[in-house]
């Protein structure tokens, strides 16, 4: 018995942590940074770390009081119904959640290119057919509802990523609206703010529930992550915030039990901890300036916890990097030739990069 023909299906690419790097070099773990996998620099609120080990004793029972406190804090700091909180085994679960209240077999899909690898293998598990949009880079990838309109063609979902990984370009609500507006009823659009937090642009929840005199629509999701600002991807924590009018669905779309015990009393802790939140954000914003300033090649404007810069040769670039000891993401495999990813670190480790990546490109010219 084999499994199903899967040459349709890729594998997901995740970064190598530190030890996998040096075991492979041969060297100590040490001697190694890694700002390759826009990890939070300052780890897990110390709260979280708390309720982690206090959460150990009680991890024989099913998470069921904990995911319902977890989804009234999450609806409380969006003012929305814990109905249209939808919790999931990270932002990649939400993905899964929606794709599973959204699709029937033979549906289109239009993603960003380049984007996010995830969309793509979700969509195609569900038996979706995936397209395309792209994001120009003679324009800096800026992002606007007419070159997703020039791709669409009826597709059941929408991605828009914003802030957008790899890039950091970000799509402002009013063009949010006017692509929601120009598409069908029957699509949806789901706007992923994974890197929501390090944004200035306002949340497309205000879309959702029509704020900021925005008109409350039913065809727009959001996508929100525990993974980069809270510093839990470990734990694997995400959620949906979808319309009124799909309350119903998650029950019958959900994982029982996706998110563990352990995820929703370390999200608990973190969404309470605000100081944890406001030092991530302020180095985040500190190191991108840094970056932008003082790299000698062309660094794109970001508001992600990470900045895109071309390189040139991005696979001798990072690798010549990681020699050094500072592991960061070649991009030419996310479709960005000459380029590669380097999320924002503390201050040493920022600084650290920038002079590693200074001296690379010097001797490699
Ligand atoms: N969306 C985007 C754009 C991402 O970059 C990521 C993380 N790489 C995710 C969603 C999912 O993150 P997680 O599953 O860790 O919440």
């Amino acid at each position: 018995m084999q499994p199903r023909d899967l040459s349709d299906h890729v594998a997901y690419e995740a970064g190598r942590g530190i030890e996998e790097v040096a075991r492979e070099l041969g060297r100590d773990p040490s001697e190694f940074i890694k700002l390759a996998s826009n990890e939070n620099p300052h780890g897990p609120s110390p709260a979280a770390a708390v309720a982690i080990r206090e959460t150990a004793s009680s991890v024989s029972s099913y998470p069921k009081a904990a995911h319902a406190d977890l989804t009234t804090a999450v609806a409380a700091r969006w003012g929305v119904t814990d109905e249209q909180v939808w919790l999931a085994n990270g932002g990649d679960g939400a993905i899964d959640y929606l794709h599973r209240a959204t699709l029937e077999p033979g549906d289109d899909v239009l993603v960003p290119s380049p984007g996010f690898a995830y969309y793509g293998m979700s969509s195609r598990f569900h038996h979706g057919d995936v397209r395309e949009y792209d994001l120009e880079r003679e324009d800096d990838f800026e992002q606007d509802a007419d070159a997703v309109l020039e791709r669409y063609e009826g597709d059941r979902l929408v991605f828009v990523t914003s802030p957008h990984n790899p890039t950091g370009s970000t799509m402002p609500l009013e063009e949010i609206e006017r692509l929601a507006d120009a598409t069908d009823d029957e699509t949806l659009i789901a706007v992923d703010e994974a890197y929501g937090e390090f944004a200035d642009r306002d949340s497309a929840v205000a879309l959702i529930e029509g704020l900021d005199g925005f008109e409350a629509r039913d065809d727009v999701a959001v996508l929100r992550t525990f993974s980069k600002v809270y510093g839990l991807a470990g734990v694997r924590l995400g959620y949906a915030v979808v319309p009124e009018e799909w309350a119903d669905a998650y029950a019958r779309v959900n994982t029982p039990f996706a998110a563990s015990e352990l995820a929703c009393r370390a999200g608990l802790a973190a969404i309470d901890d605000e100081e944890h939140v406001v030092r991530t954000v302020e180095t985040t914003r500190e190191a991108r300036a840094y970056m932008r300033e003082h790299v000698d090649a062309h660094v794109w404007e970001s508001e992600g916890n990470f900045v895109l810069v071309d390189v040139g040769d991005a696979s001798a670039v990072a690798n010549e990097m990681q020699d050094r000891g500072v592991i960061v993401r070649d991009c030419s495999s996310f479709g960005l030739p000459g380029c590669i990813r380097i999320t924002c670190g503390t201050e040493a480790e920022t600084e650290r990069a920038v002079e590693t990546l200074n001296a690379v490109l010097k001797d490699l010219d």
